[in-house]
């Protein structure tokens, strides 16, 4: 174990869950602590620091959600929500409890350890001062100059479209409801904007040559918004 090791709490009523997502992670080089109900968890989250937590949503004694909130009330640790009940309702209500991400349950653990890691390169992006040069395979974005630049061709953008790919490009893998979205790149906080959200990433996949249902940068997530990821090695 080095001493970089990062410091997960994983808290997951189910034992079998708990024990594999465990093994997995300490695998990985992570330093897991278990904690099997909502309780416990904060009880542990007291106790240490933590680079990072899982957090189950349904839990005994004390609910995710409620653990979610205590937890936000003082820290910014990433969390990633495990949820089991696939409603779309659920899992923006996590986002918006101040989650940054979430599986939905059955879930590969691989899939768990990518976003994991994703997840704390971000964090540890947040203290570092934003860069002027977003570049990603084939894809530079020079956020000074709002230029992009695709295979070494110039795109080109409205104020808008730029103004959206910076803001998911900033956070590969975060994933955005269509309201963040809104808030971010539009300026206004109203419901009915949410659909002005999908044309401008219609638009915007398309100047891209972003193929929605094999994309290459922006994915869609169902239900609840889209998140910037690259596939490959970004080349398309
Ligand atoms: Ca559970």
């Amino acid at each position: 174990m080095t001493t970089s090791a990062r410091r997960i709490l994983l808290v997951e009523d189910e034992k079998a869950i708990r024990d594999a997502v465990s093994a997995y992670l300490e695998r990985e080089g992570y330093w897991v602590t278990p904690a099997a109900d909502g309780e416990q968890a904060l009880e542990e989250f007291d106790k240490h620091r933590f680079d990072l937590v899982v957090l189950d949503l349904m839990l005994p004694k004390i609910s995710g959600e409620e653990v979610c909130r205590s937890i936000r009330d003082g820290s910014d640790v990433p969390i990633i929500m495990l949820t089991a009940k696939g409603e779309t309702e659920d899992r923006i209500a996590g986002l918006e409890l101040g989650a940054d991400d979430y599986l939905v349950k059955p879930f590969s653990p691989r899939e768990l350890v990518a976003r994991v890691r994703a997840l704390l390169r971000r964090a540890h992006a947040d203290t570092e001062p934003q860069r002027d040069r977003l570049v990603f395979g084939g894809l530079e974005i020079d956020t000074v100059g709002h230029k992009v630049f695709l295979g070494g061709e110039e795109l080109d953008l409205t104020a808008s479209e730029f103004k959206l790919l910076v803001t998911l490009a900033r956070y590969p893998g975060r994933v955005y409801t269509r309201m963040e979205l809104v808030e971010k790149v539009l300026g206004y906080d109203f419901e009915g904007y949410e659909r002005t959200i999908d044309s401008h990433v219609k638009n915007l996949r398309a100047k891209m040559h972003d193929d929605p249902r094999d994309p290459t940068f922006i994915w869609t997530v169902h239900g609840v918004g889209y998140r910037f990821e690259v596939a490959g090695d970004g080349t398309g």
